[in-house]
């Protein structure tokens, strides 16, 4: 059974700081004893690099890396380890799409289409792509609902769209996107667009088949889903993959270099130019086995759980405006809330002196902020570990707050 605060048990930090009640997991979640003793494990016993020793320990660190690609494509159910490549961040991934398929691919006149609640990950990079290229950038609105405008999705798209790229689940609203149908939608109206799909807040609470929803691209990071930061995954579609050129030149995406010209591996190790952070994807692999033992379907329903707890009790904080859709189904493990008159930094600041960590910001979507009139708003997130007393913790100190500033 899912329980909480036996969960709880698992992350040291909380040993040494009992009193911690840690709300800010979508900007980076804990990490559990097992991902720290796989760091500790490479680093005391095999810490070499890859692919380049014929020794022992070069053959087991070796082993351990591409282990962890193929328990990757497991969890996100891809159809072949290939496709899955290690970045540096969801960022990174967002990237390595822009530089090595949208720089040579994306001309004038043709048309990208993201949406307004988008991390700046998945918008700047495509706004860069259409300033260099001079390639359109439409923006899809939203619904009075927080949720995605579909209609106004379906109607920008062109025969001239290169382009789809939007969130799986929101960082500020929390709205999970019908990714499935969005897709088999847009694919009706342009079969030859492509999809890239932003999973950093979705891979690390929900059950995700990157096969089934059919995107091309997937890109999610290490650190939101109890591993160590630093790494990041691509998932792309393995003939996408294959067309594109790499994304950065050196050692180890390389296959034989001569004066005049070189030849490259093929993916995914194009893609991964230099000596990655080994340490950092090996504990990835431990943060997989880790969240496949509590069980995806376990995880979800357990923030479904806490998050509709946490929308009905902070409904009772007065002058409190919760941002997002109120049925917790579409829901991910973000509560955004406004308080009238006080500013977002302002309430966790007063948190923090209750030793309760949450956001406060525009959380890096400034043109949603914009859209909603907002300027910044504060931002509790759950995960595995959160328990029902750590959000009654949350609304007792937040109707301290505003008491204080009556
Ligand atoms: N997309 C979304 C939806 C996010 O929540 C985040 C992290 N806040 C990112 C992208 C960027 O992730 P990273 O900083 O790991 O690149």
């Amino acid at each position: 059974m899912f329980i909480p605060q036996r969960i709880k048990a698992d992350f040291p930090i909380f040993k040494n700081q009992p009193q911690l009640i840690y709300l800010d997991s979508a900007a980076s979640s804990f990490k559990p004893q097992p991902v720290l003793d796989k760091l500790n494990e490479y680093y005391t016993n095999y810490s070499v690099n890859i692919f380049r020793g014929i020794y022992k320990l070069s053959e087991k660190a070796t082993a351990e890396y591409e282990g962890t690609r193929v328990k990757v494509a497991q969890f996100i159910g891809a159809r072949r380890s290939e496709e899955v490549i290690f970045t540096r961040n969801t960022t990174e991934s967002i990237n390595l799409v822009m530089y090595a398929w949208g720089m040579p691919t994306v001309k004038k006149g043709d048309e990208i289409i993201t949406t307004i609640m988008e991390h700046h990950a998945n918008f700047v990079t495509w706004q860069q792509l259409c300033k260099i290229t001079g390639a359109r950038l439409k923006i899809v609105k939203l619904r009075t609902d927080y949720t995605l405008d579909i209609d106004d999705l379906l109607s920008k798209i062109t025969p001239r769209t290169k382009l789809v790229a939007f969130t799986h689940v929101s960082n500020v609203l929390g709205t999970i996107n019908p990714v499935k149908a969005l897709i088999k939608q847009i694919k009706t109206k342009n079969p030859q667009c492509l999809i890239l799909i932003d999973g950093a807040q979705a891979i690390p609470h929900l059950p995700v088949n990157v096969d089934e929803l059919g995107a091309d691209f997937y890109a999610f990071s290490s650190h939101k889903m109890l591993g160590p930061t630093g790494v990041g995954v691509l998932w792309g579609r393995y003939e996408l993959l294959d067309k594109m050129s790499p994304f950065q030149y050196g050692g180890e995406m390389i296959r034989a270099v001569y004066k005049d010209r070189s030849e490259f591996q093929p993916s995914p190790h194009k893609f991964e130019a230099g000596t990655p952070d080994i340490a950092g994807v090996i504990g990835l692999g431990a943060a997989i086995d880790y969240l496949t033992h509590l069980g995806m379907d376990a995880v979800r329903a357990h923030e479904q759980e806490i998050v509709a707890y946490g929308l009905e009790q902070l409904a009772k904080v007065k002058s409190l405006q919760l941002i997002g859709p109120t049925d917790p189904k579409i829901r991910g493990g973000v509560l955004t809330f406004t308080i009238d008159k006080i500013h977002a930094h302002d309430i966790a600041q007063i948190l923090d002196s209750n030793n309760i960590c949450i956001r406060s910001g525009h959380h890096c979507a400034m043109p949603l902020h914009i859209e909603l009139g907002l300027v910044s708003t504060a931002r509790a997130s759950v995960h595995v570990f959160t328990t029902k007393r750590d959000i009654d913790a949350l609304v007792s100190a937040l109707h301290k707050v505003v008491k204080t500033f009556a």
